[in-house]
């Protein structure tokens, strides 16, 4: 089998040519074609010697998941899908913003997690992605959106909170950390990427010194027992556990703070007592509140917060000293917004016939 370059990181293509009996400074020139030129044909290399390229068409590939669809929003958010066989797709979306491009990536196909507002969690899990296919999702947004004229960088973050969670597919994903931040890859800081988990501790503490990126929690509730019903995955490691592991994270952090998204629903989350836990529960950890809008999907159970509620609960938020944004709902109208990510999965954990029901 040939092997795939797109998904190895620099220390791996190194050792991957040294087993050629090539020199290591070529992982620097391959990593440059494929991820900053977007070349994947070994033959448009012009640089690399004749043999050497030979050597690579019989030994190596760059593989990259075939382009179902692309859709574009109103807003300008863009939305590509990737197949990947047999019968699944995932989900790439890209937010231009005045200040900046955020391409958001998924890290799985589907989520064995569950959280009851997910468009992702109910569709059930069928893998993991490969590094390949993490990285892939940034190569083929470079692709379709192309130079600015200026040389500005048009993906200028990175946010893996596309479909999937990032901390349950820890190999492939600090893999594909290596590369965006390699100044031969993306070259990306580490400030410009963040990394979103609902909080699986023990992936959290190898992260901090492998590969300390920025940090966003989906926090959602204020208390053990509404987020054990929202955020499932919360029954095992509980709110504590998991505000002394951000404390401990923000000792390695890129950013001297992380971010906590917190997704209101309608009579749900998003009462007065909830803001008052809420100030409560993150008094000692540095941090910023990222609220989020719910973005409904069919039979989702869910309604989204009214705009005087979601200003109420932002209102006591900053009164109590927390910086608190508001995320701007984007690409909605292509089902590209948060929380509405599906692609195609093929549901291995059997979830949609666990929840019709079935045996
Ligand atoms: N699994 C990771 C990353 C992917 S989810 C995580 O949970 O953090 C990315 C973000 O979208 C999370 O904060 C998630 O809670 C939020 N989200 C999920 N469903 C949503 C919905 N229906 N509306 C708005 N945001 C949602
Ligand atoms: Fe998975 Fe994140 Fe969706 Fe929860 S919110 S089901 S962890 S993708």
């Amino acid at each position: 089998m040939r092997t795939n370059l797109l998904g190895l990181n620099r220390p791996a293509l190194t050792q991957w040519l040294e087993e050629q009996g090539q020199k290591p400074f070529r992982a620097r020139q391959l990593m440059q074609w494929m991820h900053q030129r977007g070349e994947s044909d070994f033959s448009r290399m012009t640089d690399l010697a004749k043999p050497f390229r030979s050597l690579l068409e019989a030994q190596a590939e760059v593989e990259v998941p075939r382009l179902l669809s692309e859709q574009c929003s109103a807003d300008g958010t863009r939305k590509w899908l990737l197949a990947l066989a047999p019968g699944n797709a995932i989900e790439t979306v890209f937010i231009p913003e005045e200040d900046r491009g955020t391409l958001c990536v998924s890290t799985q196909i589907g989520c064995a997690l569950a959280c009851s507002f997910c468009a992702t969690g109910r569709q059930g899990f069928n893998r993991n992605l490969t590094t390949a296919e993490i990285i892939a999702q940034v190569w083929w947004a470079n692709q379709a959106l192309g130079h600015d004229p200026q040389g500005e960088r048009i993906i200028s973050n990175v946010v893996l909170m596309g479909m999937g969670e990032p901390l349950l597919n820890y190999d492939a994903v600090v893999q594909a950390l290596d590369i965006l931040l390699d100044d031969f890859g993306y070259g990306l800081s580490r400030r410009r990427v963040t990394l979103s988990t609902s909080g699986v501790l023990p992936a959290l503490e190898r992260l901090r010194e492998r590969a300390p990126v920025a940090l966003a929690v989906s926090l959602h509730a204020p208390n053990d027992s509404l987020r054990n019903a929202l955020v499932p995955l919360n029954q095992k490691y509980p709110l504590q556990a998991l505000m002394a592991a951000c404390l401990r994270y923000l000792e390695y952090a890129p950013r001297d703070f992380i971010t906590f998204e917190y997704v209101l629903l309608d009579g749900v989350n998003d009462q007065a007592v909830h803001a008052q836990e809420l100030i409560e529960l993150v008094r000692t950890v540095p941090c910023k509140i990222n609220l989020i809008p719910f973005n409904p999907f069919p039979d989702s159970g869910y309604r989204r917060s009214s705009s005087q509620t979601i200003q109420a609960f932002r209102q006591r938020l900053q009164q109590a000293g927390l910086v608190t944004t508001l995320r701007k709902t984007r690409g909605d109208d292509i089902d590209a917004a948060c929380g509405q990510l599906a692609g195609q999965v093929v549901d291995r954990s059997r979830r949609h016939l666990r929840m019709a029901g079935a045996p």
